[in-house]
Formats: C-alpha cells, structure tokens, sequence
C-alpha cells in the first residue's frame, strides 16, 4: 500500500507523538515522555498520537503492548485512534530502503558483532567509538563487489544493509541542523549541528527486522505528520542520523525536545528489566496517577 510521506505537513496543528517499543513494561521515564507529549498536545490545541515501535518482531510481545495501553489510559492519557504499529508497514519501508540503494548510499555488511569486536581487539583498543560507546563497524566491506555481496545474500549470508556514511553525508548539506527545544547532555540547544558520522556506518535493515529503528522512526514521523518529537535524552545523538535520512529521502524535520532521563538509585538510566521503577509496580503499591505525576515534579519535571 504506498502511503503518502508528509499528508500533514502543511497541517498547522502541531502533531506529537508517544512511540514506545512494547518490549518491555513501561517505568516511569516513559511516564515522563507520555505525560510531556500529552500535555503539550492538549495546550498547544494539538494531536497526540500512540505509534508501536514493534519492528522487531524477535523483541516485541504482544502482552507488553496489552500493559503499554493499560499504563497509559490508567495515567488518565488519551490517543488518537488507531495506533499506528510499525508492523504492519513494512512495504512503506521497504519502499524508502530501495530508494536509498538506487542512490548508492547502502551496502551489505557481513561482520557479525563477535568478528567487529576481535577486529577492534586486534587494534589494540585505538578504535573510534559512537556516542554509546559502541565501535564503530569497519567501512572496507563499503568496496565489496555488489555482485559477489548479492550471491552471498542469496547463499543465505547473515548481512545487514548499512549506510555508507561517506556516501550519504556528500549528499546532504554540509551544515546540517536541528531545531532543539530542550536540550542535550551537554546542553545543547537551539540549531544544534547534526554529526551523524559519529555513527559510524549505522545498519538500515537486517533480515529478521526491515527497517531499523533509525529509517522507521523517521519515515513514520513524515507519515504521521509529526511537528514535535519529545522524547528522552538518551536518543539525542540519534537525532543526527535522523537528519541525515530526512534529508536523504527528501522528508520535513520536526522540532525536537529531548527531555531529562529518570536515574535510577544507582545513578543509571532505568530499564525495562527493572520491575521496581514499572508504571504497573508503582500502581500496584496504591499510587495513584496524580501520585506519578508528584513524583516526576519531585524529579524536577515540569509539566505544562
Ligand atoms: N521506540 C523508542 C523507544 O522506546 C523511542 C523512539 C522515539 O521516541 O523516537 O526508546
């Protein structure tokens, strides 16, 4: 089914969205997220949208997405109907992933994580690291001969479609931005410089998942006519990939926000593993929506 990239572009409501990936139970820096979109939407007269990040169908369950609605409508949260669920648009990425390779800017990529890593070994540690601290994948597969790559597709070789980042970063404008409205870890805001060859060459898709969460996420911001993406400062960095593929695939940019992380008692940021922090756990305990809401203000979260 082709889906038109942008049919709210030119809308002049503000649209924001809450995208979680039902992978695991909602804690309460989702609570931040979901509650700051929600209130933003409703003073500014916008929409708020609900999209499942569920392309991964190794990671995503059912019975999560059953807990995200349920958490979400007990924090007293309304959305707009339908959901979206990125699993049931595959051919809409699929679409832009070919786009991308009659550009030139995709290759196959062989190396599983075990044979990067004796590689980075083998460098003695002297190896350039993304912002997550991951190592950068080795860009000599970028010259493979398409033709040998694609008959080891076709034998059934693990592979991954990576962004030749060279290749893509020539294409766009050297001076790549994006509007910011909170702030980053070091606190950058306003026009905030997009570097995505921090990234390395980042994968687009692998087999068992179309599209990775970089290509999904913004071919379902154009498609859903998202004005405002706030969300966690854990994905600020990955804003700059954002740019790139927008621009690559001709798409609008949203504003972003990216908001401060809940730290757990251990300083670091909370997971979906622990149970303590789950928006279930704490309604269980007897706190009630608004006692959520007291919490994240006793965090420092100001809520509009
Ligand atoms: N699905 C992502 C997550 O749960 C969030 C994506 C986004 O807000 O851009 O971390």
């Amino acid at each position: 089914m082709a889906e038109d990239p942008m049919p709210s572009a030119l809308s002049k409501n503000r649209v924001f969205r809450f995208a979680p990936s039902p992978n695991g139970l909602l804690h309460l820096g989702h609570a931040v997220s979901a509650i700051l979109n929600h209130d933003l939407a409703a003073a500014s007269g916008g929409r708020f949208l609900l999209r499942m990040e569920d392309i991964d169908p190794a990671r995503s369950r059912p019975e999560f997405e059953d807990a995200i609605y349920r958490d979400l409508a007990w924090l007293g949260l309304e959305w707009e109907q339908p959901v979206r669920r990125q699993s049931e648009h595959v051919a809409f990425y699929g679409a832009a992933l070919e786009r991308l390779k009659e550009m030139g800017v995709l290759y196959p990529g062989f190396l599983s994580r075990g044979e990067v890593k004796a590689r980075v070994e083998a460098a003695g540690g002297d190896w350039p690291r993304d912002p997550d601290g991951a190592p950068l994948y080795p860009t000599d597969e970028r010259s493979l001969d398409r033709g040998q790559a694609l008959d080891w597709i076709a034998a059934g070789r693990q592979h991954a479609w990576r962004l030749d980042m060279d290749k893509a970063r020539a294409l766009a404008p050297a001076l790549l931005e994006w509007q910011e409205t909170g702030a980053g870890p070091d606190g950058e805001t306003g026009s905030v410089p997009a570097r995505p060859e921090r990234w390395g060459d980042v994968i687009l898709s692998r087999p068992d998942a179309p599209a990775s969460y970089h290509l999904a996420v913004v071919l379902d911001d154009a498609a859903q006519g998202v004005t405002d993406v706030v969300r966690g400062q854990d994905l600020f960095h990955a804003t700059a990939v954002h740019r790139l593929l927008q621009c690559l695939l001709g798409l609008p940019a949203p504003t972003y926000r990216h908001h401060g992380l809940v730290l757990g008692a251990d300083g670091r940021k909370l997971s979906k593993s622990n149970q303590d922090t789950g928006i279930a756990a704490y309604r269980e305990r007897g706190v009630s929506p608004a006692g959520i809401r007291a919490l994240l203000t006793g965090y420092g979260f100001v809520f509009d």
